[in-house]
């Protein structure tokens, strides 16, 4: 599938969600690109998975941005190759750093300069450990297999529907708890 044809069936994938995340967060390695990029010279030519571009650019179309968390040790080459790809301009913010944590620091880092909250995010990533650590935070996050694909961003918007609408559901029950007389609530607004 041409990348055409993957951010027409991505912007149809995205059509059927009433709500779409404000902001996804990519890993590279084995997420975008299937290669680790410090094993990589900054000479070679580098290439995404076959589907990652159509989707970052079907996430534009829509007005949804895009940012990196990458713990790689090597963000010159990373960034190198974002840049030979033709796509380093499109993301918001680009946290590439090696780091104890499994990015809740890069996920800090990406909320205070997007002003985007936690649960208005997406994330895809190969690594479980770090799937773990970003939803924990209020992430929705999604381990992808081979990379980002077409069911990867289905099962990613499913998710995020379901636990806003869970949020929301909720923020209702608080609310009608508050408005009981005699309530703890009773004195807010
Ligand atoms: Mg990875």
């Amino acid at each position: 599938m041409g990348d055409e044809r993957v951010l027409d069936e991505a912007m149809k994938v995205m059509g059927v969600f009433e709500v779409v995340p404000r902001l996804v967060v990519f890993d590279l390695d084995y997420t975008l690109w299937p290669f680790y990029c410090e094993c990589r010279s900054k000479r070679e030519m580098p290439s995404l998975y076959p589907q990652a571009k159509g989707i970052l650019h079907a996430l534009k179309a829509k007005g949804v941005d895009v940012a990196i968390a990458s713990r790689s040790p090597t963000p010159d080459i990373a960034n190198m190759f974002l840049d030979k790809l033709g796509i380093k301009t499109m993301f918001v913010a680009q946290e590439i750093f090696s780091s104890w944590t499994h990015k809740t620091d890069h996920f800090q880092n990406i909320n205070r300069k997007t002003g985007v909250p936690y649960n208005a995010m997406l994330f895809f990533d190969d690594e479980n450990r770090n799937i773990e650590a970003v939803s924990k935070m209020g992430v929705t996050s999604i381990l992808v297999n081979r990379g980002v694909n077409l069911d990867a961003l289905k099962q990613g918007l499913t998710k995020f529907s379901k636990h806003l609408t869970s949020i929301e559901k909720n923020k209702e029950k608080w609310q009608k708890f508050a408005q009981k007389p005699g309530s703890s609530g009773k004195d807010k607004q």
